[in-house]
């Protein structure tokens, strides 16, 4: 069980110039494990995540999550398990702008026509500090406190994978480390796992395992 990535390339093509994106990675993560992605700009970890994601196909290898080959999943059948297994937290928010923050918060468990478990949320928002911005629309809010609700948003269905690209990016300290803890609680009391891509080493000490991805390849350092 857990992620099993094999022999992944990714090549983007445009015209005369080809991007060998990601060579050959293999990855091996466990379930309900946080895992930290560095490296530096430019040398694949976003293009990974997208991979495992299902919001890019590679152009070769493979994804095994809980054995099931993902990169063999077709149209719909990708579309519903990326709603019911995958959290994204990325760095463009994708915020709904007629919908509420509440809205927001619970869309996507609502189209799966499931509920959300209202204390779950409250204790969410509350961490994260958007508590009283429940019934506000996304253009009321700063860019802080929009990507809280991405944020919010992302766990807030307790998918199985959170996928999470530079979350702290545009946070302060304090907010940064509020956002640690609840994917910390994620991982530790709701068995999910986290995939984390960060420029800050500092908080590379609450992850396990780190992936350094340099130039398209994928250097372990297990802790
Ligand atoms: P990182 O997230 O580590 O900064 P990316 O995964 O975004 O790196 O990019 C890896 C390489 O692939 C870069 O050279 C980037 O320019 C290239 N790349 C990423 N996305 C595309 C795309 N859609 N089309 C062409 N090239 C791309
Ligand atoms: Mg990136």
């Amino acid at each position: 069980m857990g992620i099993k990535i094999k022999g992944l390339s990714k090549i983007y093509k445009e015209g005369d110039n080809v991007v060998n994106a990601l060579k050959d990675v293999n990855i091996s993560i466990d379930e309900n494990e946080f895992v930290m992605i560095i490296g530096p700009s430019g040398g694949g970890k976003t293009t990974l995540l997208n991979m495992m994601g299902l919001l890019d196909t590679p152009s070769e290898g493979k994804i095994y999550i809980d054995d099931i080959d993902i990169t063999g999943l077709k149209g719909e059948e990708r579309t519903i398990y990326r709603r019911e297994n995958i959290g994204f937290i990325f760095q463009e928010f994708n915020l709904i702008e007629t919908l509420s923050v509440y809205e927001n918060i619970i869309l996507t468990r609502s189209l799966s026509g499931k509920a959300t478990e209202k204390t779950y949320v409250k204790e969410v928002t509350e961490k994260l500090g958007i508590y009283d911005k429940l019934d506000s629309f996304p253009s009321k809010l700063s860019g802080g406190q929009r990507q809280r609700v991405a944020i919010a948003r992302s766990i807030i269905t307790k998918p199985k994978i959170i996928l999470a690209d530079e979350p702290t990016g545009n946070l302060d300290t304090h907010t940064s480390d509020s956002v640690m803890k609840i994917l910390k609680k994620a991982v530790d009391e709701f068995n999910q796992t986290v995939i984390m891509v960060t420029h800050d080493l500092e908080l590379v000490r609450y992850a396990r395992k780190v992936i350094n991805i340099v130039d398209g390849k994928a250097k372990y350092k297990n802790k």
